[in-house]
């Protein structure tokens, strides 16, 4: 028998479809490939429902004597990209692009100059560790020569179209050359931090804040529920460390991250007028040399040339035992900034037993990497050296990503209708925050979810 639908249940039917409809049309998706609970291989697609753009896509560093670096996680074939777009050259941003052209991919990346000069040097030293090792990484040389023919430099708002939607990179504050992504859909503006610092440091600005009405903000947590200690104090003590040692003829060694860190860092050396011999080791030459090149993003561009033209640069082993040998007090700045290997492993053979010298950790140190199991133990462990370290060390809080106030007040500002938490150890709590302090529409999604956005 067959029964007819009242007028009122048709009625019902049809609306109900028209929603759902209009519901598909209006709604865009966000797959999460990395970066999300863990801070580490970022890699998000959005899906406008006429493009997908891939924002980020990078590797989580691994460390210890069997760690291979984690991809973010491959995409299904079937999922063509319209365009990607960088952040910033962190290897946990870009470090797997180049494997999107060795699975064929030729469609645009677009990134700011600095990021892709920047880029090269980490993708190109990652080649290098990877051929020494003995292990592949996903891509090979070739891949990043096609990454490079397809690839788009354009400046902070400066707009371009990857489909039918219109982006443009704002200053985020975090590294030279470092940007937010502001994607105007046509359904609304999606905004993509990146790693962000708000406020300013020596070397950059902070960030310059989105000024359109943001529909969603996808923004980074890593310290979502932490602040930060006081910078001018940490640079002060910082100073009075080395001061200390230099007073004893020590060494000064300072461990830091090639790019953004070690260039802080001079211009910190400088602005308090450290006047004893500064060694630039490592893989911060070149990135000073790079952020140099784009001086106009520069806070003190001519006071960063100026202390790097005075600081010596370092290359090979023989000038590293020149400089030990000297026995004359002096600041070395060097990778790595994890201490999992580079330049500083040597130094600090040399150095393990010398309780005049002084070692700053100044980056984060992540877990299962040989600076975290040093300030726990107090053992310096690698895959070749093993000792305990009678040289006092400490870490230090350079940061460049924005601390939990500035995050909320950053979010405020944008008031934006949802937030989705990624790139933290503790996106949840911060949602959860969001939502219950500010009342916030916030998310923390997972590896693998895709969510509406
Ligand atoms: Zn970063
Ligand atoms: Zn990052």
């Amino acid at each position: 028998m067959l029964i007819r639908d009242t007028e009122e249940d048709f009625k019902k039917k049809l609306y109900k479809r028209l929603w759902e409809t209009s519901h598909r049309i209006l709604m865009m998706k966000l797959q999460c490939l990395g970066a999300a609970q863990e801070v580490g291989r970022s890699g998000f697609v959005l899906d406008t429902g006429s493009e997908r753009i891939l924002m980020d896509y990078g590797i989580k560093v691994v460390t210890g004597a069997e760690g291979v670096d984690q991809p973010a996680f491959p995409m299904a074939a079937s999922v063509k990209l319209d365009g990607v777009v960088v952040s910033h050259a962190h290897l946990d941003h870009g470090g797997f692009v180049p494997s999107l052209y060795n699975r064929g991919y030729r469609g645009p990346v677009h990134a700011s100059a600095t990021t892709l000069d920047l880029m090269d040097l980490l993708l190109k030293d990652s080649l290098k560790l990877a051929k020494i090792k003995g292990h592949g990484i996903g891509y090979f040389s070739k891949d990043v020569s096609t990454m490079y023919a397809n690839a788009f430099r354009v400046a902070y708002g400066q707009q371009f179209e990857i489909g039918n939607s219109q982006v443009m990179f704002y200053d985020a504050g975090h590294i030279p050359g470092s940007g937010q992504a502001v994607i105007d859909t046509g359904k609304g503006v999606v905004v993509y931090t990146g790693d962000m610092k708000v406020e300013k440091t020596e070397l950059l600005n902070g960030l310059s804040p989105v000024r359109e009405d943001v529909k969603t903000l996808i923004i980074e947590s890593t310290y979502g529920t932490k602040e930060h200690p006081n910078r001018d104090e940490t640079e002060k003590h910082l100073i009075k460390r080395i001061r200390e040692a230099v007073n004893n003829d020590g060494v000064a060694l300072v461990s830091s991250f090639a790019v953004g860190r070690a260039q802080e860092l001079l211009l910190v050396l400088e602005k308090y007028g450290i006047d004893v011999p500064i060694y630039v080791d490592g893989m911060c030459r070149d990135a000073t040399a790079i952020a140099l090149r784009y001086s106009e993003f520069l806070r003190y561009p001519q006071m960063l040339q100026r202390v790097f033209a005075r600081a010596k640069k370092v290359t090979n082993n023989q000038a590293r035992e020149k400089i030990l040998k000297k026995k004359h007090p002096c600041v070395i700045i060097t990778t790595s900034g994890m201490l999992n290997g580079g330049p500083v492993a040597h130094y600090l053979e040399h150095l393990k037993d010398d309780r005049n010298s002084y070692l700053a950790m100044t980056g984060f140190q992540a877990e299962g990497s040989a600076g975290k199991a040093l300030l726990e133990t107090g053992v310096y462990k690698t895959e070749k050296k093993e000792f305990k370290l009678k040289v006092p060390f400490e870490k230090l809080d350079f940061s460049a990503h924005a601390g939990r106030s500035e995050l909320v007040n950053y979010i405020k500002t944008l008031n934006p209708e949802r937030v989705v938490c990624i790139h933290g150890e503790d996106t949840k709590k911060f949602a959860a925050a969001l939502k219950e302090e500010h009342g916030f529409d916030a998310v923390a999604p997972a590896v693998g979810d895709t969510i509406d956005v």
